[in-house]
């Protein structure tokens, strides 16, 4: 399917070919090289983060979070459970089961109530969950302060799946710094891209340190080929480090323009009755990765899409919850009735920072049309 307006498309810098070209020049085409050791100390300098992994995908990120935090077969994850499928399924990989968390109606994220009843729910049964993901849903920081402090309070390691949410902040700190590990995502379509790629942050070397290990198809140290563990090839290119370089660069800037890009929507729309954009909490600073929001009605939100779809605009249903799937459809969920609605009423919006506001109003337009 082609559009002429797509949801959220790569949007070059111009300054990527330059370190391809320095790539190729030195002949380092190869998931080692300098591209990839700049890039990392590049994205540590950006989120703050102390040491950082550039892996091949965020979900190859997230797999090696969980086993270098030690989860293992018949372990509990605790997951969000609004949320796209890459953020669950590496608690499968690993054999671990996960039990999901619904959402509160602010920033559509975890619910630390329902959080903290899972943690004495398993508590309980003498299971304490051995990690806890939390998402920060189109860029849309969680409630960090009341996550964090469950997490203290039980003792259980925060891992942040901010896959979609590079250059949000929350208290003025970049997102995916808050966990023991974090996780960034460089798909094709988020907010910067290496064509496909990830990284893991944490400030705890070690973590990284195992992390990078595993990611190598975990060789130990010996003069031949040596193996004492099960290893990934989960290393990002340095070609595709290249592209990340040059997109890192402008980060700033996409993070204005993707928030710009909101603040229009909100302009035309803002006004129209029934209408519920996912919003900021106190101290958080979205990258508005895409702009979503509520319709008052299901049917609403499918009519809208479809409107869109016809003249060649491509809006997205928000993420159907975890606990609905049916490949998690028999996993224990903690937490209300906020999640199903979220996934009911809400759409996702044309979000690119290339966007021009002509565009914008075009869709805005279109979806006034449709509901009145
Ligand atoms: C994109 C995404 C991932 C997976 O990242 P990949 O790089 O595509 O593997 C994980 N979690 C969330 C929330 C995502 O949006």
């Amino acid at each position: 399917m082609s559009y002429k307006i797509y949801l959220s498309p790569p949007h070059m810098s111009g300054r990527e070919m330059k370190y391809i070209q320095e790539a190729f020049d030195s002949n380092w085409i190869a998931p080692v090289g300098p591209n990839i050791d700049a890039f990392e100390e590049e994205l540590c300098h950006y989120t703050g983060s102390k040491y950082a992994l550039a892996m091949s995908s965020g979900t190859a990120a997230i797999h090696l979070a969980l086993k270098v935090l030690g989860v293992e077969k018949g372990d509990i994850v605790l997951c969000q459970a609004l949320t796209f499928v890459a953020t669950a399924n590496p608690i499968m990989y690993v054999g671990a089961t996960p039990a999901f968390i619904g959402s509160e109606p602010v920033t559509w994220n975890m619910c630390p109530e329902a959080l903290e009843d899972a943690i004495r729910h398993y508590v309980r049964f003498n299971k304490k969950p051995k990690a806890i993901i939390v998402v920060h849903l189109y860029g849309m920081p969680a409630m960090l302060d009341e996550i964090m402090f469950l997490c203290k309070k039980y003792d259980i390691p925060l891992i942040e799946d901010a896959a979609e949410a590079l250059g949000s902040e929350y208290k003025g700190r970049k997102v995916g710094t808050f966990g023991d590990i974090g996780v960034l995502s460089f798909n094709g379509n988020k907010i910067i891209t290496t064509s496909g790629g990830g990284a893991l942050l944490s400030d705890n070397k070690s973590y990284v340190e195992k992390a990078a290990f595993l990611a190598t198809q975990a060789r130990d140290r010996a003069p031949h080929y040596e193996h004492s563990e099960i290893g990934y090839n989960y290393r990002m290119s340095n070609v595709c480090a290249g592209i990340g370089r040059g997109q890192l660069e402008v980060i700033g800037d996409r993070v204005k323009q993707r928030r710009a890009v909101f603040e229009l929507y909100i302009k035309h729309l803002g006004a129209c009755q029934g209408m519920i954009f996912q919003q900021e909490s106190a101290g958080s600073h979205s990258n508005r990765w895409l702009t979503s929001m509520l319709l008052g009605e299901a049917a609403h939100a499918e009519r809208v899409r479809h409107q869109l779809q016809s003249v060649g605009i491509e809006a997205r249903p928000v993420w159907k919850p975890m606990h609905l799937q049916p490949l998690y459809g028999e996993c224990d969920f903690f937490g209300g009735h906020v999640s199903e609605p979220l996934f009911q009423n809400g759409i996702c919006l044309p979000s690119g920072s290339g966007l021009s506001h002509e565009e914008i109003a075009e869709v805005c337009g279109m979806i006034i049309e449709c509901l009145v």
